[in-house]
């Protein structure tokens, strides 16, 4: 059996984004040789998400409204993670509700997808450097 792993970088401009890294994890794969096995994606941060979803910009904007919803960014104060110091305890809220990590199925050098199904970093807390974890084994 093979392994391979590699980390992809990010820093987004806004403080929440939702990136199609699907084309990033398809070069990892080339690059692994790795024709049959699995693929784990995992946001290396605790305020970042992977997640698989449909590459549409309307569900996009749905997805950051509904999170926004759940754990609004402010008022900063009512969260007691800020009393820390910090003011990202909403981001850790999203970062849990969108999950850390996708794994999928690697077929004759591909993701074996479903139909539309996409791989998206989700950043809740950006304007920094931060990472993404991609491991596949298989052979
Ligand atoms: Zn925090």
């Amino acid at each position: 059996m093979k392994n391979f792993r590699k980390e992809l970088w990010f820093e987004t401009k806004t403080r929440r984004a939702y990136l199609n890294i699907t084309p990033q994890v398809e070069a990892a794969i080339a690059e692994s040789g790795i024709r049959d096995g699995l693929c784990l994606v995992n946001a290396m941060h605790i305020s970042a998400s992977v997640f698989i979803n449909d590459d549409e910009r309307g569900l996009h904007g749905d997805f950051d409204r509904w999170l926004e919803k759940l754990a609004p960014h402010e008022p900063i104060d009512q969260y007691r993670h800020n009393d820390t110091g910090e003011d990202n305890a909403d981001a850790h809220l999203k970062r849990t509700i969108m999950g850390r990590e996708t794994v999928v199925a690697i077929t004759d050098g591909k993701l074996d997808f479903g139909p539309w199904e996409q791989i998206f970093y989700g950043e809740f807390d950006g304007r920094r450097r931060k990472r993404v974890l991609i491991k596949i084994i298989g052979e």
